[in-house]
C-alpha cells in the first residue's frame, strides 16, 4: 500500500483534503497531473510583484477560505475599489461612463426594464429550490430553458440583455445562451444571492490576498508530510471489497480509499472513477471560457487620474478591468478579465494582446498605450483544467457528491461544494467534507 489515502489533483480542494487526512492521522499520497500544483491558482511574478493569473479575490462571508487563511497566516486586503475618492468606468452601448458609487451610470431610460431584469432573476434565484408559489414566482425555469431564456423572459431591453451577458462571462465564463438556466440559477443560489456574488462590499470581490493567491495554496501544501508527486496523471481508478488500485503511467498504487478532486468534466477521463450512468452526464459537461490579459506600465498612472483601475465593460473583448498590483506604486499593472464567447475570439486571433491594449486606451485614453509587458493566458488551454472558473453542466446533470460517492471513491473540488461552488471557498468546504467522509464514515 502506498498511501492510506491517495488524493487526485494538487488544486486548493485536494490539498485541503489531504491536510485534513493527515491531521486526522492518515498517511496520505497526492497525485498531481500537471507540473505544478495549485490548479486555477496561478500567481506569478511580474516585475517583482504577486499578479494572480487565475483566483484572485475572497469574499467577505465566504469563511471556510478566509479561517483557513488566518489559520496560516496569510494575509488578505480590502479591494482597493473601496479606494476613498477614487472613481471607476463603465462602458456600454459604445461609450465610457465616469461614475462613483455601487451603481453603474445607465441611461434613464434603461432604469426600469434593467431594474426590473435584475429583481426578477434576484426572486428566480431564492425561489430555485423552494416549493412553485405560482403568484410570487416571476418564472421557474423548465429543465430543457437556457440561460438564454432568462435574458428573454427577464431582461427586456436589449441593453439589458448585453448587461446579463457581461455578468455572465464573468461569473461563469460563459454566454447565457450556453448554461441550463436552472444550473445557473442554482449556482447563484448557493453563493447566497445576486448581490453576493457580484458586489465587492459585502460580496465575492471583497479583499484578496496580498502575496497573491497562490501563497494559500503553498502554505497548504508545506504543511503536508511528502510533496505531491507532479507530472503523475491518473488514468484509472479500480475499487474492489479490500480497497482501491489508482493507476498511473509509472505505476498502480493500492489505497483504502480515494479522494477524487478534478474538475468536474476531467474525470470523465478516469476509467471507472464515475458510478455507473454517471459518465454520459458528466462528459457532456464543459468548462466555462477564461482568459486574462496583464498589461504592466512603468507606473499606475491611473491613480494619479484619480481612478482605481476597475471597469465594467460590456460591449469590449474584455469584461473587466482591475488594478493587479493594489498594494505597491509601482509597477502599474492592469489585469483585462475576458469569458465565453468573448475570450474565445479574442485568442483566435493573433494580434489579442494588440487588441486588449487599443481597448484600455478606448477605456482610459492615450496613457494605456504603452505598457512595458503584455502577458496573458487562457484557461481552456491548460493542460488537465480545460477552462475556467467553473463546470458547467449540461441538462440534468446538475450533480452532488453523494451523487458520485461510492465506497471507497470520495469527491471533493469546487464544482462539488455546497456553498460558494467555483470558487476558492468552495474548494476549501469540498476539501474538508471528503476528508471527513473518510475519517467518520457516515454508517
Ligand atoms: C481566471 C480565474 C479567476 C478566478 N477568480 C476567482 C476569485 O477571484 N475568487 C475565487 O474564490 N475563485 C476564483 N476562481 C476559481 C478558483 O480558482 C477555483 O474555484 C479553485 O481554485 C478550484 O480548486 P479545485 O481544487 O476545486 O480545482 P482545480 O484548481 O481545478 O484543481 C484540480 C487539479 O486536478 C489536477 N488534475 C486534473 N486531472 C487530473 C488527473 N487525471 N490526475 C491527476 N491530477 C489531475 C489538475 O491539474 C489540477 O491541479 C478563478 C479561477 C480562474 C481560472
Amino acid at each position: 500500500m502506498s498511501g492510506d489515502v491517495v488524493v487526485i489533483g494538487a488544486g486548493l480542494s485536494g490539498l485541503v483534503a489531504a491536510r485534513e487526512l493527515e491531521r486526522a492521522g492518515r498517511s496520505v499520497t497526492v497525485l498531481e497531473a500537471a507540473d505544478r500544483i495549485g490548479g486555477k491558482v496561478l500567481t506569478r511574478d511580474v516585475d517583482g510583484h504577486h499578479v494572480d493569473y487565475g483566483a484572485h479575490w475572497v469574499g467577505g462571508d465566504q469563511t471556510a477560505v478566509l479561517d483557513l487563511a488566518d489559520e496560516l497566516g496569510i494575509a488578505t486586503a480590502p479591494e482597493p475599489r473601496r479606494r476613498r475618492g477614487a472613481d471607476e468606468l463603465f462602458a456600454a452601448a459604445g461609450r465610457v461612463h465616469r461614475y462613483h458609487g455601487q451603481v453603474p451610470p445607465i441611461p434613464a431610460r434603461e432604469w426600469l426594464p434593467v431594474g426590473l431584469g435584475i429583481a426578477g432573476l434576484d426572486v428566480a434565484v431564492r425561489r430555485s429550490r423552494s416549493t412553485p408559489v405560482p403568484v410570487l414566482d416571476a418564472w421557474r425555469p423548465g429543465e430543457h430553458d437556457m440561460s438564454n431564456a432568462i435574458g428573454d423572459r427577464l431582461f427586456r431591453s436589449a441593453y439589458g440583455r448585453d448587461i446579463l451577458t457581461c455578468f455572465y462571462r464573468l461569473i461563469f465564463g460563459a454566454d447565457p445562451d450556453e448554461v441550463p438556466a436552472r444550473a445557473a440559477l442554482e449556482y447563484l443560489r448557493a453563493a447566497g444571492s445576486l448581490r453576493a456574488i457580484a458586489e465587492v462590499r459585502d460580496g465575492a470581490q471583497e479583499r484578496y490576498f496580498v502575496g497573491g493567491a497562490g501563497a494559500l495554496v503553498a502554505a497548504v501544501a508545506q504543511q503536508l508530510s511528502s510533496e505531491p508527486r507532479l507530472r503523475t496523471p491518473v488514468t484509472a481508478v479500480r475499487a474492489d471489497g479490500s480497497g482501491v488500485d489508482v493507476v498511473t503511467e509509472d505505476g498502480t498504487l493500492r489505497a483504502s480509499a480515494v479522494v477524487i478532486a478534478v474538475p468536474l468534466p476531467r474525470a470523465a477521463d478516469i476509467d471507472g472513477a464515475l458510478p455507473a450512468g454517471a459518465g454520459d452526464r458528466m462528459r457532456n459537461s464543459r468548462m466555462g471560457e477564461y482568459a486574462k490579459t496583464i498589461v504592466v506600465y512603468d507606473e499606475p498612472w491611473w491613480r494619479e487620474d484619480g481612478l482605481t483601475g476597475t471597469v465594467l465593460d460590456v460591449d469590449g473583448p474584455v469584461q473587466m478591468v482591475v488594478d493587479g498590483n493594489p498594494g505597491a506604486d509601482d509597477p502599474g499593472v492592469l489585469v483585462a478579465f475576458s469569458g465565453g464567447r468573448a475570450a474565445s475570439d479574442l485568442f483566435s486571433r493573433s494580434d489579442r494582446r494588440e487588441t486588449v491594449v487599443a481597448e484600455l486606451v478606448r477605456l482610459f485614453g492615450a496613457h494605456a498605450a504603452s505598457p512595458h509587458l503584455v502577458d496573458d493566458i487562457t484557461w481552456s488551454e491548460q493542460p488537465w483544467l480545460g477552462g475556467a472558473p467553473t463546470a458547467i453542466p449540461p441538462y440534468g446533470g446538475i450533480f452532488e457528491a453523494a451523487d458520485l460517492t461510492t465506497g471507497r471513491v470520495h469527491w471533493a473540488g469546487t464544482d462539488l461544494a455546497d456553498r460558494w461552488p467555483g470558487y476558492l471557498d468552495g474548494a476549501v468546504r469540498s476539501g474538508r467534507r471528503a476528508a471527513r467522509e473518510i475519517i467518520r464514515p457516515v454508517r
